[in-house]
């Protein structure tokens, strides 16, 4: 009988075979992983679920819950986002949530299975005072046995240190796309702004979260180089999530295409190639995803998802429907 663990490269494959080895490494290039993209889906979905094998239970999904604790009135013009001040969307703005509120939310998140919290709220970059506030959350949050993940925008190293300090174990900061298609997107920052917090980030010890959105009108390319830097950074992000565009109402993108979801299965299969040993999470956008969309995603190396009825401030799977799949497709929660 043949090694199914270890394949011969389909006839049609062009390039080396370090790409499909299942190793991490950070010197990926624009044309492997467009070669990546390329591939036939059987070819691509079979390579994706091999390598996830190699390097966690294909039967465990990571299971996090987010809170917006500062929601709207954001000064950032990020198109895709009804937080966003510069639009008008349904979305009121609010103040910074209260420690206690946060923590009976964490709670609640916990008892329903989560077994991360992670924190959102709609800044350019917090102000000093409300990192306070935001410290003593996340202190809070972990004395209940969860993992702590925040995004809160920019970050000095001085306040990424802070947060570590704070116990903090993710943050998440996302490139969104390529950087050539970020202008598209968003003018009040740069590429660069984000891959300086990152740095920061990193060097301050606390883990990475990041990933991008597709929908948004970019082309494969900007799919390409979005994964192609992100597995290029000095360490690939340990949290990967992988937004589908919520086109919400009032938003400049709310009249942007529905996007394929093949396409989108493709973009999660060269994620979990390309960043072998990261979760890869399903983030927004699930919704509105078929339940056979979701279980190629999980066949193509997905192995994390957003739970809870709501993602900051668009609507996410009921808990009843993403348990009744979990249990259809034989998943369990990641211990
Ligand atoms: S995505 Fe974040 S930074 Fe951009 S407008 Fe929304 S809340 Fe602000």
């Amino acid at each position: 009988m043949d090694d199914l663990t270890q394949p011969p490269l389909p006839a049609t494959n062009p390039f080396p075979a370090h790409c499909l080895s299942g190793a991490v490494r950070q010197d990926w290039t624009r044309d492997e992983v467009e070669a990546l993209f390329d591939l036939p889906l059987p070819d691509l979905i079979f390579h994706a679920q091999r390598i996830h094998r190699q390097h966690f239970d294909p039967r465990e999904v990571q299971i996090s819950t987010l809170l917006s604790i500062k929601t709207g009135g954001c000064p950032e013009d990020c198109t895709y986002c009804p937080q966003s001040a510069h639009y008008h969307t349904s979305v009121k703005a609010g103040r910074l949530m209260d420690v206690a509120a946060v923590v009976d939310e964490a709670r609640a998140a916990k008892a329903a299975g989560a077994s991360r919290f992670c924190m959102g709220a709609a800044w350019r970059s917090p102000k000093d005072r409300d990192l306070d506030h935001v410290c003593a959350m996340v202190e809070r949050v972990r004395a209940l046995g969860l993992e702590t993940c925040a995004t809160l925008g920019m970050l000095t190293a001085e306040q990424a240190a802070r947060l570590r300090n704070a116990g903090l174990d993710y943050y998440n900061h996302n490139l969104d796309t390529s950087a050539e298609f970020y202008g598209e997107i968003i003018s009040t920052r740069t590429y660069q702004d984000r891959l300086d917090t990152l740095e920061c980030v990193r060097a301050a010890g606390v883990r990475v979260c990041c990933g991008g959105i597709v929908g948004m009108g970019e082309g494969r390319r900007d799919r390409v180089g979005l994964i192609a830097t992100l597995a290029s950074l000095p360490a690939h992000p340990e949290s990967v999530p992988i937004n589908l565009l919520v086109r919400v109402e009032g938003t400049p993108l709310a009249a942007e295409e529905a996007f394929d979801p093949l396409e989108f299965v493709r973009t999660i299969a060269v994620a979990r190639i390309a960043m072998p040993a990261s979760m890869v999470r399903l983030s927004a956008g699930r919704e509105d995803m078929s339940e056979e969309t979701q279980a190629l995603c999980f066949l193509a190396g997905a192995n994390s998802i957003f739970y809870g009825p709501k993602l900051l401030t668009t609507p996410n799977p009921k808990r009843g429907r993403d348990v009744e799949l979990m249990e259809k497709l034989g998943l369990m929660p990641m211990r």
